[in-house]
C-alpha cells in the first residue's frame, strides 16, 4: 500500500481543483455515473435522508448466472435519472455530508500501490485541497473497500444463491431482489 506521504506527492505532481462542473455526477458516457456504495454507506444515506434502500440503490447492472437459474450481483449503485445520480440537485450535491468514498475521493483511487486518475477537467491544476486529507481518504478507502470485498468474499462462500431469483450480495448478507 503507498504512504500518504507518497500520495501526496502524486497528488502535487498531477494536480487538480475541482471546477464544480458536476460532470462525475452525469451520465457522459455508458455507465460513466456508476456510483458504487459499500453497504455502510448506503445505511448513512438511508439515515441521513430517511429514504428506503430502494430508492437509493439500484443493483450493480452485471448479474452473474447462479447455475441454477438465479443470479447475483455484488455490488449496490447510487440510483440514478435518465442523465444523473438522483442526488444531484440543482448542480449541487443534496447529500455532500453524506456522499460516498467514490465522490469523496473522484478522479483519484488506488489499485494496489498505484494512484489511479479518471477524466476529469479539474486535473493539472495547482492542487486546491489540503493534499495530505485528500491523500487519507485515498488510503482510507481503499482499507473500506478492501473490509468490504473481505466480507462479501466470507458471505458468497456461505450463501446458496436462491434458483430463479436475482440478488444482491453485499457486506452485510444476501438481498433477494423483487420481481
Ligand atoms: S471532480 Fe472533476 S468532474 Fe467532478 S465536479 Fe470536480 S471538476 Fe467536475
Ligand atoms: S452522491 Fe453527490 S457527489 Fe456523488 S454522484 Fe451523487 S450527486 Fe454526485
Amino acid at each position: 500500500m503507498l504512504g500518504i506521504d507518497e500520495i501526496a506527492e502524486q497528488l502535487r505532481s498531477i494536480g487538480f481543483c475541482c471546477r464544480e462542473c458536476g460532470n462525475c455526477c452525469r451520465r457522459v458516457g455508458e455507465d460513466s455515473n456508476l456510483v458504487l456504495v459499500g453497504a455502510a454507506e448506503l445505511r448513512e444515506i438511508m439515515t441521513a435522508t430517511g429514504m428506503s434502500r430502494e430508492e437509493v440503490v439500484e443493483p450493480y447492472p452485471e448479474f452473474i448466472s447462479g447455475g441454477n437459474g438465479g443470479e447475483y450481483t455484488l455490488a449496490w449503485c447510487l440510483r440514478r435519472t435518465a442523465d444523473a445520480c438522483i442526488f444531484l440537485k440543482d448542480g449541487r450535491c443534496s447529500i455532500y455530508e453524506h456522499r460516498p468514498w467514490i465522490c469523496r475521493t473522484y478522479p483519484f483511487m488506488l489499485l494496489d500501490d498505484e494512484l489511479m486518475v479518471s477524466e476529469c477537467p479539474g486535473l493539472g491544476a495547482p492542487i486546491s485541497c489540503a493534499v495530505r486529507d485528500a491523500a487519507a481518504d485515498l488510503h482510507r478507502r481503499q482499507a473500506a473497500e478492501a473490509e468490504e470485498e473481505a466480507e462479501i468474499r466470507s458471505i458468497f462462500q456461505e450463501t446458496k444463491i436462491p434458483p430463479g431469483k436475482r440478488v444482491v450480495i453485499d457486506s452485510e448478507g444476501m438481498k433477494v431482489l423483487d420481481g
